[in-house]
């Protein structure tokens, strides 16, 4: 495939943080001197007791460690709130956007964030809540998540947000695996028009979990809930009685911040332990540096909060640095197809970061859901989660900014705290589908089967040399599980899962999980080239790509096809794609099977879960493993009905 080149616009270059010898040279003080470099960017945090020791970190079994700023004290509650009130008490820090367009926004100042936040911490105080205690989260997407999270950090509390729209099981299972004996919730969520029954899911989740001692539930909708006697308070009453004074607890620098489960693509969520020092400083920083924030700009991630990017690009990296964040409730295509949009010209969006499920499910929708708005006020655009194919890209460079907004292309991972290879966008060109180059402090590297290192251009397994500060420190509770998934497979180094091409300007393109590479006949392949290719055709919306069984080849391609709202998928298309992607890749790529599927399983962070579709690819239907996380499993009866040869 072509590879286009975007050159960083004038006024990019001229204007932005950080240009292209900017990059260059704090890159090369971020490895050669990293000491020196790690210094100077934690002032962006306020200590209450300044660490004296920058790092002790080793990735080696025998002295392995991850600590940053180790002895160093502070509270990201007062970083993110109490330094703001001198010089910005009146900015808004939330807007809060809310489901359906007919009910009117909120704006909540630094003032009055503050505020809330410390009379809800003295509320979880009052009911016995202290430093070091397990508080599970189960809000809508409302500034009082942002509230409870910040009211637990400001009291030490660790806190765990799970995504409202888990089912009482998968909640109580993450209740149970951190021993949490708060949760916090609402009558109901709101998401696309529809209710969801919150509080009445947390009652099935604590049927059998009595150790919770308290649950604070917050009015919604009004929807009628059952409260129990001792044990349930209303949020509003319960903070009516608090004080606004709660100082903020002194915390040590890897003291946990918080908890939060991985999505589940490649198996059993992991408990990722995040704590605060350094996290602080990560969240911070790439916040300010790879969306070039300047206090003031508008700034909008569509992530929920229960995803690590709403931990760190909806609420600590923008409030940390005095920004103005917002949230918003409701989801992509209601009441129609044009509400992203919209969104940002009722309040005027800067920025805005999202994920390329959501472009691929409104660039089905066509243009004119799109160009019907303004958009007049954006300037930067940013896409997480997954590979972005070029396609979408392009669309989204085209049609959503007009060609004039850069896109930042972000990778990263629950694990990561932040944002690890990325364009900053005044300082360097983009490659639709590369997240281009390593972010300050981290050290990328390609690594064959065996461990060895591949050099220049060329193709592997993604791991990281050194520690950088946002990374995990733990699996809650399973230190073994840690080690097992991170450090084993190639010792010394820490390893994504995912497989990376490098090419021969340094720039990196993630590939999909290496469990996903499909190998046919000896030629390795990454899903997301072949996904690519199928998305580029213009009847097609999403398609999703394994491998199976080839008695020749040794693996085959599968390929599962979701077409555009207004195609009606047959043999024809069929036949039209297989050439298609032959001549996009070439022979090596034709797809054996082509499966037309009006939905692709995916977690709900809306990522595909080609292990499931590996399962079906390899007709071992039998054991889907686990599919708690699954948005919609009847999406999965459908495929298993539907697999070509089953008629
Ligand atoms: P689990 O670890 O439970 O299987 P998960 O890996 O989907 O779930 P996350 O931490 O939410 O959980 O996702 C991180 C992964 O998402 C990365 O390892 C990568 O595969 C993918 N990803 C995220 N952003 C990008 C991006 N910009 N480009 C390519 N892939 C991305
Ligand atoms: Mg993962």
């Amino acid at each position: 495939m072509g590879e286009a080149v975007y050159p960083v616009p004038a006024e990019w270059a001229q204007s932005a943080l950080i240009d292209e010898a900017g990059y260059t040279d704090m890159y090369r003080r971020s490895v050669d001197d990293a000491d020196a470099f790690w210094r100077e960017e934690a002032k962006r945090i306020d200590w209450i007791k300044p660490f004296t020791q920058v790092r002790e970190t080793s990735f080696h079994e025998a002295d392995f460690g991850i600590r940053w700023f180790g002895d160093g004290t502070l509270n990201l509650s007062a970083n993110a709130l109490d330094r703001h009130l001198a010089q910005r008490a009146e900015t808004v820090a939330i807007i809060w956007e809310p489901d359906s367009p007919d009910e009117p926004a909120r704006k909540i100042t630094y003032r009055q964030l503050h505020e809330d936040v410390c009379r809800f911490a003295n509320l979880m105080k009052s009911r016995g809540v202290k430093k070091g205690d397990r508080v599970t989260i189960y809000l809508p997407m409302v500034p009082e998540a942002a509230v409870a999270m910040l009211a637990c950090a400001r009291i030490g509390a660790i806190h765990s947000v799970v995504f409202g729209g888990f089912s009482p099981d998968s909640l109580a299972s993450r209740i149970e695996d951190c021993d949490s004996t708060v949760v916090l919730t609402a009558d109901e969520g709101l998401r696309g028009g529809k209710a969801v029954p919150l509080k009445a899911n947390v009652d099935a989740a604590l049927a059998n979990l009595p150790s919770v001692e308290t649950v604070i539930v917050l009015k919604r909708t009004g929807g009628a809930v059952t409260m129990q006697d001792g044990r349930d308070i209303d949020w509003h009453d319960g903070v009516a009685a608090q004080s606004a004074d709660c100082p903020p607890e002194e915390m040590g620098a890897e003291d946990p911040l918080f908890i939060l489960y991985t999505s589940g693509s490649t198996g059993k969520p992991k408990g990722v332990l995040h704590t605060t020092g350094g996290y602080g400083v990560w969240a911070s920083m790439t916040h300010q540096y790879v969306f070039d924030y300047r206090p003031g700009q508008i700034y909008w991630c569509t992530a929920d909060v229960g995803w690590v990017t709403g931990h760190s690009y909806i609420v600590y990296g923008p409030l940390i640095n005095g920004a103005t964040t917002l949230m918003f409730e409701g989801i992509p295509n209601y009441p129609d197809p044009s509400r992203f949009w919209q969104v940002i010209d009722k309040h005027q969006v800067e920025i805005f970061y999202t994920a390329p499920t959501a472009l691929r499910a409104l660039m089905r929708e066509g243009d004119d859901w799109v160009t019907r708005t303004s958009r007049s006020s954006l300037r930067l655009l940013g896409s997480v989660g997954e590979p972005i194919n070029p396609e979408a890209w392009e669309w989204y460079h085209r049609v959503v900014g007009e060609h004039r907004c850069p896109i930042v292309d972000t990778w990263w991972q629950t694990e990561t705290g932040g944002v690890l290879i990325s364009p900053l966008p005044g300082a360097t060109a983009l490659k639709p589908g590369s997240a281009t180059k390593p972010f300050f402090g981290v050290q990328p590297m390609l690594v064959d089967n065996d461990g060895a290192e591949i050099d220049g251009a060329g193709d592997g397994c993604l791991v990281i040399k050194d520690s950088w500060p946002g990374q995990m420190r733990t699996v809650w509770g399973d230190y073994e599980r840690f080690f097992q998934t991170y450090f084993s497979t190639f010792k010394g180094l820490y390893f994504t899962g995912d497989g990376c091409r490098r090419d021969g300007d340094g720039y990196y393109w993630i590939t999909g999980r290496i469990d996903d590479v499909i190998n046919v006949s000896g030629h390795r392949m990454g899903t997301a080239e072949v996904e690519s290719a199928l998305v580029a055709h213009p009847k097609v919306a999403e398609a999703a790509v394994v491998g199976m069984p080839h008695d020749i080849k040794g693996q085959g391609i599968y390929a599962f096809v979701t077409t555009n709202a207004d195609v009606e998928p047959d043999e024809a298309l069929r036949k039209e794609l297989v050439q298609w992607v032959r001549r996009e890749i070439g022979p090596i790529a034709t797809p054996d099977v082509i499966q037309f599927a009006p939905g692709l399983p995916k977690t709900r962070s809306g990522k595909i879960m080609r292990r499931i579709l590996r399962k079906i690819g390899e007709n071992d239907v039998g054991n889907l493993g686990d599919t708690s996380t699954l948005a919609d499993p009847s999406v999965v009866d459908h495929l298993l009905a539907n697999r070509p040869g089953q008629d």
